[in-house]
């Protein structure tokens, strides 16, 4: 998997750093989460491509979903064909139509809205799903965690041809999808015998605008990378909860708790402007893994547990 940080500003942009808005690719496909305002010109310029398939709306605060009409409006102006489908927190389907045919046409392409509650699978890819669960943020809210199935384990080819002298052949596909083999002589060949156990998938969770709370410990359980709310620094914890927020600290607090390898801190206030070293560092105080603030346009891959690469 493969993410470009698109937005990282808070509520308001600056001339670093854009609205929310956060692409990601897996295996060719591309999933947007949130469209802040200006999103179409930040995919140009970082080159992520146009071909989103699905967009993730964590809420309907404008800096997360004024990008939409712009987007939706470039795509129609290219004949785009292919459908969209835009999953939305339960009950915000009329204003995302609404936002969706602003100008008063119709897009040509299809668009599903999608509504979606915590707990809810938004999107079931088959080897992954995108699951929808619970934040705290004063709206309707609700983050994303994109958690991929476990893999097969490894096939030890050296051992099935040589010590075991299986031909190579349907029967690996056989002991690689689980089933046992006899061969020729009658002997049994469990797949345990060349198959190690299952490798886990990774796990991305982006939240949204929240306040540190348990639903994000849940979902970001053991997750490769946590792309989590930061608006504020240590200096403006009370602010953070008023405005259904998190500090920089209280973020990497969470991502201690669930486990998470990687902590990448977002929606930065523009009060802190220049200083994204020190959100770093209040972070990093706490958080046991590595924690980081993108700056727009940064990328990042996110292999396998196990080190492996892959798309
Ligand atoms: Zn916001
Ligand atoms: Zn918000």
């Amino acid at each position: 998997m493969h993410v470009t940080f698109l937005g990282t500003s808070g509520a308001v942009p600056t001339t670093m750093r854009n609205p929310s808005a956060v692409m990601v690719r897996r295996e060719g496909e591309r999933f947007l989460f949130d469209a802040g305002e200006g999103t179409q010109r930040q995919m140009m310029r970082f080159a992520t491509g146009f071909a989103v398939s699905q967009i993730f709306v964590s809420h309907l605060h404008g800096d997360h979903v004024l990008g939409l009409p712009g987007l939706i409006q470039t795509w129609d102006f290219n004949d785009r064909e292919e459908p969209v489908a835009i999953h939305t927190p339960a009950g915000t389907r009329r204003r995302i139509r609404d936002l969706i045919t602003v100008t008063g046409n119709e897009p040509s392409f299809p668009v599903r809205v999608n509504e979606v509650s915590p707990g809810d699978v938004a999107l079931d890819g088959g080897e992954f799903e995108v699951r929808a669960f619970e934040t705290d943020h004063r709206a309707t809210s609700v983050g994303y965690a994109i958690v991929e199935d476990d893999r097969k384990g490894r096939f030890d080819r050296e051992k099935a041809e040589e010590e075991l002298g299986i031909e190579p052949g349907p029967a690996y596909s056989k002991l690689h999808n689980g089933e046992p083999v006899e061969l020729d002589d009658g002997t049994v060949v469990q797949p345990e015998q060349v198959v190690g156990p299952p490798r886990p998938g990774r796990r991305v969770v982006y939240t949204g605008d929240t306040c540190p709370t348990e639903g994000v410990v849940e979902a970001a359980e053991d997750a490769d990378l946590l792309i989590h709310d930061a608006t504020f620094a240590e200096d403006r914890r009370e602010r953070a909860g008023q405005t259904g927020h998190s500090t920089a600290k209280q973020a990497a607090e969470i991502a201690n708790r669930a486990g998470a390898k990687r902590l990448a801190l977002t929606h930065v206030s523009t009060r802190y402007a220049g200083q994204s070293e020190r959100l770093e560092r209040e972070a990093r105080e706490v958080f046991d893994g590595e924690a980081f603030l993108p700056d727009d346009g940064d990328e990042l891959d996110v292999p396998f547990p196990d080190g492996e690469g892959g798309d």
